[in-house]
């Protein structure tokens, strides 16, 4: 899990640096992808520098799948980092060393409560129906008192009395007051450092000005803080980050998101989805924040449009819908070749990524992802004899073989094999049979495709090419 991560204590701070900070204790979900894309784009809107730390320092569940997967999804939504990754658990040396910093200018103190005195206190808090929270008790003794060789933690002092107040960019302002803050621990008795603690000095370290992140870390802004002060207080250049706590993502019926909802990994959007990252970059960006009413902007006009003060205060909802029109959209937008390898992996060694860029302006029209580009194309590698769908098979009862083979025959008379040809060639037949042109379309489509939907009938004959395209006729007409 460990790998190379180093912080370049000599870079020069650039004004704004923002940080995404995941544990990887799961897949990168939509939430996560979120944050991370609030900090890049904030970030490159104001020409800093943004960062990733893998927050792994609880060894049991952080898995090296979940920090493959949350490297891989930010690197496939395109948002990169300014340094490689820093590992927090590479920097436990360092977090305990400011914790006895802390401990030595006297705005941490060492506790030497047991764990049963401390569950004592908590019964008779509970039992009192007060909040559960340290009390204090080795705030002011003096360390000689402790019992002999009872290993200690080590507490931050955090302010007592009065209020502290966070100007959060996204929350607005926000207070708490201080008797809320209990003493917590800082360095655990085996020496290592709490996550608390682990976040501030690497925020610091790294040189982090701008804290973006879920809301669920508002109530820890409260108990970061007092490590900040307390620390800029003994060497100074510890400033408060600017703080912008934004709100979660709930599910369409407005309960917190959850995988019933389609919390899953943004991999899961792109490949049981078939979402692209540009669609889900520009979905991921609306949620929360808005220019206007526009729901299509690009990366770059993301970049230059992205500000903290389009971040709502109220949650987004997740909407699947809205993803996949989204990514219909970018369909539409996206380079043909590049689709048709996309769809080629998909369908495997049938594929014919040639066939597939040609066809790709036909089938994008109307698709909304990738599995529906796969099943648009399904008729153009499709062996002979084609299944047919029971709708299809319908089509073909009747008359409509005799009329197929009328039509075989004006068309292997059509040397021209274009769609404007063709189409003449079926509308002259047509009339001369005193028939609908949707007659001829419909068995047409159904020999050609085995199915009753497919790209407009005088596109799919060009696409089959001559040979193929009159064979599967032939196979079907009388
Ligand atoms: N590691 C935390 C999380 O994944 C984020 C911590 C932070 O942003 O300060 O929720």
């Amino acid at each position: 899990m460990a790998s190379e991560s180093s912080i370049d204590a000599a870079a020069p701070k650039a004004e704004v640096v923002t940080r995404f900070a995941p544990s990887p204790t799961g897949y990168l979900h939509i939430g996560g992808a979120r944050t991370a894309l609030f900090n890049w784009l904030y970030a490159r809107h104001h020409g800093g520098r943004t960062l990733l730390r893998i927050e792994d320092t609880d060894r049991k569940r952080s898995t090296q799948d979940a920090i493959d997967a949350i490297i891989d999804g930010l690197a496939w939504l395109g948002l990169d980092y300014d340094a490689p990754p820093v590992f927090q658990s590479d920097r436990a040396e360092r977090h305990a060393e400011v914790a006895w910093q802390l401990l030595e200018a006297g705005h941490a103190y060492k506790c030497f409560a047991t764990s049963e005195e401390l569950e004592a206190m908590r019964e008779e808090q509970r039992a009192n129906k007060k909040p559960l929270r340290y009390d204090g008790r080795w705030r002011d003794r003096d360390p000689s008192e402790a019992p002999e060789g009872v290993p200690f933690t080590i507490r931050i002092k955090a302010p007592k009395g009065g209020e502290t107040t966070i100007q959060d960019r996204v929350q607005g302002a926000v207070t708490v007051r201080n008797e809320e803050i209990d003493d917590y621990i800082i360095l655990r008795a085996d020496g290592t450092p709490t996550y608390m603690l682990a976040v501030v000095v690497d925020d610091h370290d790294m040189g982090v000005t701008h804290v973006i992140r879920g809301d669920d870390h508002l109530n820890n802004a409260f108990r970061q803080l007092p490590i900040i002060r307390a620390m800029n207080a003994i060497e100074g250049n510890w400033p408060d980050p600017v703080y912008a706590h934004i709100p979660l993502i709930h599910g369409s019926d407005g309960a917190k998101l959850s995988k019933r909802h389609g919390a899953l990994g943004v991999e899961a959007y792109r490949d049981e989805f078939g979402i692209l990252p540009e669609a889900l970059f520009n979905y991921l960006l609306r949620l929360g924040w808005g220019h206007g009413d526009r729901e299509e902007i690009t990366r770059e006009e993301a970049t230059q449009l992205f500000d903290l003060d389009g971040v709502g205060k109220s949650p987004s909802r997740f909407d699947l819908k809205k993803l996949e029109n989204l990514n219909g959209h970018y369909l539409r937008e996206a380079d043909d070749a590049r689709l048709a390898a996309l769809v080629a992996t998909r369908i495997g060694e049938d594929a014919d990524e040639a066939l597939l860029t040609r066809a790709m302006p036909v089938l994008k029209l109307r698709a909304k992802n990738l599995n529906e580009l796969v099943e648009g194309a399904a008729f153009l590698f499709a062996k002979r004899p084609l299944g047919m769908t029971e709708k299809a098979a319908a089509l073909l009862e009747g008359e409509a073989r005799t009329i197929l083979r009328s039509l075989c025959n004006a068309l292997a008379a059509q040397n021209d094999w274009t769609s404007e040809a063709l189409e003449a060639t079926t509308k002259a037949l047509a009339e001369e049979q005193g028939l609908g042109l949707g007659k001829l379309a419909q068995p047409m489509r159904a020999a050609l495709t085995g199915t009753t939907t497919s790209p407009g009938i005088f596109d799919v004959l060009v696409l089959l090419g001559r040979d193929e395209a009159l064979a599967r006729l032939n196979a079907q007409a009388a």
